[in-house]
């Protein structure tokens, strides 16, 4: 890390491990109240507060139907979706980015009922700090220092991913519950852990390891649409998938790619195969999720989606 500059090396980091997951839910944790909506209407949030790394679901309720819902956390937008079958019920998803300041963000939440009323909702949420591990790692020489080349297409290639998870696909792809992509397995490690490489501080690991033999199938966690299939310099044979709403999976150091770019894939599809091709130690899928950019843990939303209710917990404000 000696021959990079400071930059460079942090820029290398995130791409090892691009895409995040972290993040507590206090279950069934009760909420203080915040905020207030337009009467007839009401916020609820699943938990009343947030860490670095995790995923909130949101839902906004009215008994005369919803229209156009749109949301803002501290500059960052909420997409929502229509329930199927429920007119006067709209979702949306906040990621916290694994490494969003501590503090409280104002969420805001506009739209309008089926006869044109405007409604307005505010709540403040709480972003907690993570905990996260720290690691130290001793790894090659040639990962540690790479090539002016290296560099250049590391570079490169997080440039190319960025703008891939700048991009929102209006539509929601996916339908129902998300799963964890290797069979049997249902949690992983490292998610969030802050790395230190070979003495130097690193990015966090943005990702979730889920352990696998090399060869294990990897199932796409939603119906989505492929928009990277290629070799990484960092996380070796990748794939990303579009899940629509500004939601991407992220699927690492695959010895086998199944997919290629444009491939809509239906909940579970084989898109490769566990392995350890870039930057790795030994075989396990590097598994990762952004919502709008942020870098989330994605045990999150297999969680918050997986419940056979989906009912967000906490009740944030009503106004009757
Ligand atoms: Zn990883």
């Amino acid at each position: 890390m000696r021959l990079i500059d400071g930059n460079v090396a942090r820029k290398r980091l995130v791409l090892v491990c691009l895409v995040a997951i972290a993040g507590f839910l206090p279950a069934g944790a009760v909420g203080k109240e915040a905020g207030a909506c337009t009467p007839g209407t009401e916020l609820r949030l699943s938990a009343p507060e947030s860490s670095q790394g995790s995923l909130l679901l949101i839902e906004l309720k009215s008994a005369q139907g919803l229209a156009e819902v749109k949301g803002d956390w501290g500059g960052r937008k909420v997409a929502f979706w229509q329930e199927s079958g429920k007119e006067g019920i709209q979702r949306g998803l906040v990621g916290v980015d694994l490494e969003k300041a501590p503090g409280e963000y104002e969420l805001k939440v506009t739209g309008r009922t089926a006869s044109g009323e405007k409604i307005v909702c505010s709540a403040m949420v709480e972003v907690k700090k993570g905990q996260f591990a720290t690691e130290k790692l001793q790894v090659g020489k040639q990962f540690v220092e790479p090539s002016p080349e290296q560099i250049k297409r590391a570079n490169e290639e997080l440039q190319k991913l960025r703008e891939i998870f700048d991009r929102v696909t209006p539509e929601r792809l996916w339908d129902g519950k998300f799963r964890v992509p290797l069979d049997g397995v249902t949690s992983g490690s490292n998610f969030g852990k802050r790395r230190i490489l070979n003495g130097n501080p690193g990015s966090p690991h943005s990702g979730l390891d889920l352990p696998g033999a090399t060869g294990t199938p990897v199932h796409a966690a939603q119906r989505g649409r492929v928009v990277l299939a290629e070799e990484l310099f960092f996380a070796g044979n990748a794939v990303v998938v579009d899940h629509g709403l500004g939601i991407y999976t992220f699927y690492g150091h695959l010895s086998q790619i199944d997919v290629k770019v444009g491939d809509t894939l239906e909940p579970g599809t084989v898109l490769g195969k566990v392995g350890a091709t870039g930057r790795v130690t030994g075989p396990h899928l590097h598994w990762g999720l952004t919502v709008e950019r942020a870098r989330v843990n994605p045990l999150q939303i297999v969680k918050l989606l997986g419940n056979a209710s989906g009912e967000p917990a906490r009740k944030d404000s009503t106004v009757p």
